[in-house]
C-alpha cells in the first residue's frame, strides 16, 4: 500500500477527529521510527507519550507474546495471575491501598470521579475542584473535569459539579470549597496544558485542605506516571500523596490500559456490581505492564529519565540563550519537557518532522518534548540539533 492509498482510506471511512498530518508509520524500535517510505525519524513523542519505554521494547514484547500463547482474556469475575500481581505491584511501587483497572486515561478518571461521588453521598457532596488548563479525557465526566472551554464546547451541557480553580494558586482552590465539595483533581504535572508543573508548596495547601474538610485528593498521573518524571510517579518527587490517584498511557507501553488507585484507607467504598470494565486489566494487557515495572529496575530508567532529562533540558536552556526572541521558557520535570515559544509552535514543529524528529506542539505555542526512557545521549543531541536548524529557519 502506499501512502496516497493509506490517507484515502482514512478520508473516506475515519471520522476526521484528529488533526493529521500524512505521515504512515509502520514501524519502530527504542526512540525511532520509520514511515511508509522507510524514512527513520526520531520520536520524541512516542505515541502521545504511550510508548515511555520506547517502540517496541523487547522485554514488553516477550511478556506479551508468552502470555497471548496462554490466555489473553478471563472476565473479571475470574481470577488472573496477571492482575494480581500488577495490582500488588502498582501498590508497592506507590502507596498502600487497592487498584481498579480499565483502558484508558479517561475511563481511570471516570473511576476516580465515580468513587468520589460515592464517598461523598452520605452527606449530598458531589462538586470536584479541577484546575483550567487541565486535561482529564473526552468522556462527558473527564471532558467536564478538563478545565478547557474548546474542548467542551459543543457538547453541553457538562456533567454537573466541576469547579474550576488555576494551578499553584491556593486560594483559588479555597474560594470554591463549600458544603458539597468532595475532591480536588489535579495533574501533577498538566501535560495538554502546556507543560505546567504544580508547585510542591501548592499541592502542600492542597493535602492540608484536603484533610481539613474532609476531601479526596486526586492525582492524574495518566501522562506523568511510569517514569517519565523521574521518578516512578511523579508526586514522590513533589512531597505529597494523593489519596486517589489515575494512570494509563505508558503503563502498558503500547497496550490499552488504566488504572485507578485508592488508598487504603478509603478503599471499602466500591462492592460487587458498582463499577466495572469488560476488558480491564485483562492478562494481555496486565502482563505487558509488569514487563514494564520490571525493565524499569532492569535496566534503571529512572536514573536514566533523570539524566537524560538533564541533558536534553541543558540543550533546551541553551537554545533559549542562543535565541531569546523565539523561546521564551523551558519547563518540566525530568523527560517530560516543554519549551514555551513568543512565535506559534505548529510551524516549529512541522518544520522539525521534515528534518526528521518527532515533536508536538500544545498550547498554540508551547514544543512538548517527551523522548522514550530509553532514549541515547547521541539521539539528544541530534534532536537538539534538529530543533536548533528548525528554529533558525523560523527565524529567517
Ligand atoms: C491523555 C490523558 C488523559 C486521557 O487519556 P485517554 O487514554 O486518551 O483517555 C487523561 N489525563 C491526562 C493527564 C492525560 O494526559
Amino acid at each position: 500500500m502506499t501512502a496516497p492509498e493509506v490517507e484515502a482510506l482514512y478520508q473516506q471511512y475515519v471520522l476526521p477527529t484528529y488533526r493529521q498530518v500524512p505521515l504512515c508509520l509502520v514501524k519502530g524500535k527504542g526512540a525511532r521510527v520509520w514511515d511508509i517510505h522507510g524514512r527513520e525519524y526520531l520520536d520524541f513523542f512516542p505515541g502521545w507519550a504511550v510508548s515511555g519505554l520506547g517502540h517496541c521494547h523487547p522485554d514488553v514484547i516477550h511478556a506479551l507474546k508468552h502470555q497471548a500463547g496462554k490466555i489473553m482474556h478471563v472476565s473479571n469475575n475470574f481470577l488472573s495471575v496477571p492482575q494480581a500481581r500488577l495490582a500488588e505491584t502498582i501498590v508497592r511501587h506507590a502507596f498502600p491501598g487497592k487498584m481498579f483497572f480499565c483502558n484508558s486515561g479517561a475511563e481511570a478518571n471516570e473511576a476516580a470521579i465515580k468513587y468520589a461521588r460515592r464517598f461523598g453521598q452520605p452527606e449530598g457532596r458531589f462538586e470536584m475542584i479541577t484546575m483550567t488548563g487541565s486535561f482529564h479525557g473526552r468522556t462527558l465526566a473527564a471532558l467536564s473535569a478538563t478545565g478547557q472551554d474548546k474542548l467542551q464546547e459543543g457538547f453541553g451541557p457538562p456533567v454537573e459539579g466541576f469547579r474550576y480553580a488555576h494551578l499553584n494558586d491556593p486560594d483559588s482552590v479555597k474560594k470554591l470549597v463549600n458544603e458539597r465539595t468532595v475532591a480536588i483533581l489535579v495533574e501533577p504535572v498538566q501535560g495538554e496544558g502546556g507543560i505546567r508543573v504544580a508547585k510542591a508548596e501548592f499541592l502542600k495547601e492542597l493535602r492540608a485542605l484536603a484533610d481539613e474538610r474532609n476531601l479526596l485528593l486526586i492525582f492524574d498521573e495518566v501522562q506523568t506516571g511510569m517514569g517519565r518524571t523521574g521518578t516512578m510517579f511523579a508526586f514522590q518527587q513533589l512531597g505529597v500523596t494523593p489519596d486517589l490517584m489515575t494512570l494509563a498511557k505508558s503503563l502498558g507501553n503500547g497496550v490499552p490500559i488504566g488504572a485507578l488507585l485508592v488508598a487504603e484507607r478509603h478503599a471499602g467504598l466500591l462492592g460487587p456490581g458498582t463499577h466495572g470494565s469488560t476488558f480491564g486489566g485483562s492478562p494481555l494487557v496486565a502482563s505487558a505492564a509488569l514487563a514494564v515495572f520490571k525493565a524499569i529496575r532492569k535496566h534503571k530508567l529512572l536514573a536514566r529519565a533523570q539524566a537524560m532529562g538533564r541533558l536534553l533540558r541543558n540543550g533546551l536552556e541553551t537554545l533559549k540563550e542562543k535565541c531569546p526572541n523565539l523561546v521564551k521558557e523551558v519547563r518540566g520535570l525530568g523527560l517530560m519537557l516543554g519549551a514555551e515559544l513568543r512565535v506559534p509552535g505548529a510551524p516549529v514543529a512541522d518544520r522539525c518532522r521534515e528534518n526528521g524528529l518527532l515533536i508536538n506542539c500544545t498550547q498554540e505555542c508551547v514544543l512538548r518534548i517527551m523522548p522514550p526512557l530509553v532514549v541515547t545521549t547521541r539521539q539528544i543531541e541530534k534532536a537538539l540539533s534538529i530543533l536548533d536548524g528548525s528554529l533558525e529557519g523560523i527565524a529567517r
